[in-house]
């Protein structure tokens, strides 16, 4: 997902619930992961690859490291762990088919009997059917040819050369690729506010002070 996409997500979903400070760090730790030296070999940051073990084994990762270095007084890198773990939990429903498979459901042609899909801030981000489904994939990166998808001019190159399992064909980083991107969107803001449920679940009223940086909210 492009990094202002993860943006609107970190507002629409946390927006006020943390001091701008502490949404500063975790925003940049966030759209820090698409870096250069994010891209290659960290899969379990993007949900690629169907690297959906090791991307839920680095969220759970992260958020312990969140955890541990708020009880050890340190926020910055506590903000900096959950930055990290959202952009991995805002990716999945640019990369993999959950999207697809979810709104599969409301397809005339399998004859569920619904004629359109509800709207977006419908859709559900963890149906466990679905999460577990034998369908779920995500993007395959094919090097090099994948590297030419980025570059606007050269894209439609890039679609013929490379398979319809990979990135290219599979991803829903931006509008261009149609109204699932809305479905996409808003999947992620949902998600993200679980993540900020399930990571700060347990804490201490100090603990949540110190995460929230002051804020009353949360
Ligand atoms: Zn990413």
């Amino acid at each position: 997902m492009l990094s202002q996409y993860h943006i609107e997500i970190m507002l629409a979903s946390l927006g006020g619930r943390f001091s701008p400070r502490a949404m500063s760090v975790i925003t940049h730790a966030n759209i820090n992961q698409d870096r250069i030296a994010g891209q290659f070999g960290h899969d379990e940051y993007h949900f690629d690859n169907n690297a959906f073990d090791k991307s839920y084994a680095y969220i759970e990762e992260q958020r312990a490291f969140a955890i541990s270095s708020l009880r050890s007084g340190n926020a910055d890198a506590a903000w900096q762990a959950f930055g990290r773990l959202l952009h991995t939990a805002q990716d999945f429903y640019a990369h993999s088919n959950y999207i697809t498979l979810w709104l599969s459901r409301f397809d005339p042609s399998t004859g569920l009997g619904h004629a359109a899909p509800p709207p977006p801030p419908e859709v559900d981000p963890m149906d466990p059917s679905l999460i577990h489904s034998p369908d779920l994939r995500s993007g395959k990166v094919y090097y090099p040819f994948e590297l030419l998808y980025f570059v606007r001019q050269l894209r439609p190159l890039a679609l013929r050369i490379l398979p319809r399992d990979s990135h290219a064909w599979m991803n829903l980083d931006s509008p261009a690729q149609g109204f699932k991107f809305d479905y996409a969107i808003q999947a992620a803001v949902k998600r993200t506010v679980i993540e900020f449920e399930i990571t700060t679940q347990g804490f201490s009223e100090e603990m949540r002070r110190l995460f929230l940086d002051g804020q009353a909210g949360g």
